[in-house]
């Protein structure tokens, strides 16, 4: 059991989260579940998703794993179907798959810093770049294609998109992972417009720097002590922390609920200590 920062009730709404094998979607699958949803977890991680709903059910909160990824429509559909059966028609998703790829990282900050044999912005890789615009703006659009037909249908519904400080302004390195993410503050945008007739609302959380698998190397060295680039990044954030993934649940929560959000759409909420509001002067 988590600590919920709000109490809002969820009962007898079916919520579809992707990543939810991951830290942060876990995390929200997880609250979710604790304010009487259903729960659809999706990962490709199948054992991840498994272990999180088996975990839940334990507790006695309703949860269903399932392999997905996001980028393969007939698996998409299929787990639709399973999820009908299983829970009952899409009421929320929020489309949390997603992240950079080492392939689509430049190893220098700044061109005029390059070293010989290190990856440097000219040595991107295609396949890496199109890893990671495909996994997080289609890894949105294609699961929203699949699972908002459930809201249409209700006139109702929530969808929950992951941005990221890097959509405000590029971070170093990640141009690939920066520029997809901007897209996915733009496709909230858009989303929101699409379905406004239709009762639909469509937000995005941008979290700030959290510490994750996907971000650990750049920020910890091996042996574990910050890199320069965590000292950067806890420079540029007026509070001088990260963020932690329990602190985006209540945002979360919120902009997901009709009766508190129901005037809230096309919004991209920072959850970030600061670092976006902050121009470091
Ligand atoms: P994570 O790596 O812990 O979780 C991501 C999950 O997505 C993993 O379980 C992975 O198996 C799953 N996944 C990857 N590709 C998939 C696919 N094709 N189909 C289905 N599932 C797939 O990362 P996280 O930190 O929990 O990130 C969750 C979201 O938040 C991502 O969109 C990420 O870009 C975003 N985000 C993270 C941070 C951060 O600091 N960690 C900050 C801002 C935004």
């Amino acid at each position: 059991m988590i600590k919920l920062p709000l109490n809002v009730d969820y009962t007898g709404k079916v919520v579809v989260v992707t990543g939810a094998g991951g830290l942060i979607c876990g995390a929200m699958a997880r609250a979710f579940a604790q304010s009487g949803a259903k729960v659809a977890a999706l990962d490709l991680n199948e054992d991840a998703v498994k272990k999180l709903a088996s975990e839940l059910k334990a507790e006695g909160f309703i949860c269903e794993g399932y392999k997905a990824n996001v980028l393969e429509r007939e698996s998409l559909e299929k787990v639709r179907e399973a999820v009908l059966k299983d829970l009952g028609e899409c009421d929320i998703l929020v489309n949390g798959a997603g992240g950079n790829n080492p392939k689509a990282t430049t190893d220098n900050e700044y061109h005029h810093e390059a070293i010989d044999g290190k990856k440097s912005f000219f040595d991107l890789d295609d396949a890496g770049v199109d890893f990671v615009f495909k996994l997080n703006f289609q890894g949105t659009l294609i699961p929203t294609q699949v699972f908002a037909k459930d809201m249409v249908g209700k006139k109702k519904g929530c969808i929950l998109n992951i941005s990221s400080m890097n959509a405000y302004t590029p971070l170093t390195k990640i141009p690939a992972y920066s520029a997809a993410k901007a897209g996915i503050s733009n496709f909230t945008q858009w989303l929101a417009t699409h379905f406004a007739g239709t009762g639909i609302r469509c937000n995005a959380i941008a979290p700030g720097f959290l510490v994750s698998a996907q971000n650990k190397s750049l920020l910890f060295n091996e042996d574990g002590t910050p890199t320069a680039r965590s000292a950067k990044i806890l420079n540029g954030t007026p509070t001088r922390r990260f963020v932690d993934a329990s602190e985006l649940l209540g945002a979360t929560l919120f902009l997901c609920d009709d009766a508190s959000a129901s005037a809230i759409t096309g919004v991209v909420l920072p959850i970030d200590c600061g670092f976006s509001a902050y121009s470091g002067v």
